[in-house]
């Protein structure tokens, strides 16, 4: 199954792909972790991302494009694409990218959520620096504060996790992403499944996974 995972930041894309990865397998690609890495990487690349990221900006189009496609060829089998594509450009290329290899898309899954309640979940947002895995200061605490349960490291956050970051980012999302929903609605070539975000993540995740088996059948 290949899967386009959509959302405003904040909406519960990560914790949402945590699920469905243990659930279906498939692989899990985050741009947003995937251009993190570059950052620590210290290469020249990391360093202007770093730049980009800080101010709530979009990475240009060719940058996110090269990458993401490099990535995408690599896996074998079920993918799960998340925080990809985020503009109507960056979504024309991965349908070229997965024509080519015949593999096309088999639904899109948007995750919807209300802005106050976004900029509360972001700016609550922690996780573990090792192994990424994501937590909430208030709805998904750690057994101890501050301390991932599972390495037992110190949980960080991220520096564009800041409100007046998220206010940006939000502000780009609706410019140049929401945009990218109507562009697979009118493409028609694969559906596009709305999921309420303003649920529990255990919620969001049953809906989700009952609209994504619907779907295969
Ligand atoms: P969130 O979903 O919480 O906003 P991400 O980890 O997906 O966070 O993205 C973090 C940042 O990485 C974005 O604010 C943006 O600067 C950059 N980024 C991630 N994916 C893309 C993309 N597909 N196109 C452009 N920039 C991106
Ligand atoms: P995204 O990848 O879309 O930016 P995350 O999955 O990282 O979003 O979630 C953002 C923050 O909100 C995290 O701190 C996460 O623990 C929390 N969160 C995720 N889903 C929910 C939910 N359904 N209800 C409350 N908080 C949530």
């Amino acid at each position: 199954m290949r899967v386009v995972l959509m959302g405003p930041p904040g909406a519960g894309k990560g914790t949402q792909a945590e699920r469905l990865v243990e659930k279906f397998g498939m692989t899990h690609l985050s741009s947003g972790d995937i251009f993190r890495a570059e950052k620590s990487s210290g290469s020249e690349l990391g360093e202007k991302l770093a730049e980009i990221m800080a101010r709530g900006e979009l990475v240009p189009d060719d940058i996110v494009v090269e990458m993401m496609a490099k990535a995408i060829t690599a896996v074998d089998g079920g993918l799960l694409l998340d925080g990809f594509p985020r503009t109507v450009a960056q979504a024309q290329s991965l349908d070229k990218t997965l024509d080519e290899a015949g593999s096309p898309l088999d639904a899109v899954v948007m995750i919807t959520a209300d802005d106050e309640a976004i900029v509360e979940r972001i700016t609550g947002r922690r996780s573990c620096p090792s192994t990424g895995k994501i937590y909430h200061v208030k709805y998904m605490a750690p057994k101890v504060e501050g301390i991932c349960d599972e390495t037992g490291e110190k949980l960080v956050q991220r520096d564009d996790d800041k409100e007046e970051v998220v206010r940006e980012r939000l502000k780009n999302y609706k410019m140049q992403t929401e945009p990218v929903v109507a562009y697979y609605r009118d493409a028609g070539k694969v559906q596009v499944i709305e999921v309420n975000g303003m649920q529990t993540p255990d919620e969001v995740a049953a809906e989700t996974v009952a609209a994504l088996e619907a779907q295969g059948r």
